[in-house]
């Protein structure tokens, strides 16, 4: 976790410019803000940039964040071999991030066993405060 992938060449125009636009931010983007960020690389239309996400968030590049309605960038290489994804949320700045925890994991799927649940994907939004922000 921590660090950022390169863009894979194999991705669409538009693709490679709604990731790049997302790898940019500090904070999460919605369909919106990055339309509005690519409209002088010719983009135009919300369709364009919402088709791109969903290839970007079905190929683990990016993930969508249901509480915001907004798009990250994915930040862990390894992140669609997981379970589960979990995002801190910081209330005050909007910094996101992504980490994945084993133990959550595991007590998911004890729960799940427990159940007969069948987990598909799991993602967490934990929202709070940063430590830059509490030290602020
Ligand atoms: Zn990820
Ligand atoms: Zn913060």
């Amino acid at each position: 976790m921590g660090h950022s992938r390169d863009i894979p060449a194999d991705l669409t125009r538009n693709q490679g410019l709604v990731l790049g636009a997302l790898t940019g931010s500090g904070a999460p983007l919605s369909a919106y803000d990055i339309l509005d960020q690519l409209r002088s690389e010719g983009l135009r239309a919300p369709l364009q940039i919402y088709r791109a996400l969903d290839k970007l968030v079905e190929r683990g590049l990016a993930h969508r964040l249901e509480s915001l309605n907004a798009f990250v960038a994915c930040t862990d290489a390894h992140c669609h071999r997981k379970g589960l994804i979990a995002f801190a949320i910081c209330e005050s700045c909007g910094k996101v991030d992504e980490f994945a925890d084993t133990v959550i994991e595991e007590r998911l799927a004890a729960w799940a066993g427990s159940t007969g649940f069948t987990v598909g994907r799991t993602t967490m939004e934990i929202r709070g405060r940063c430590a830059a922000c509490l030290g602020a």
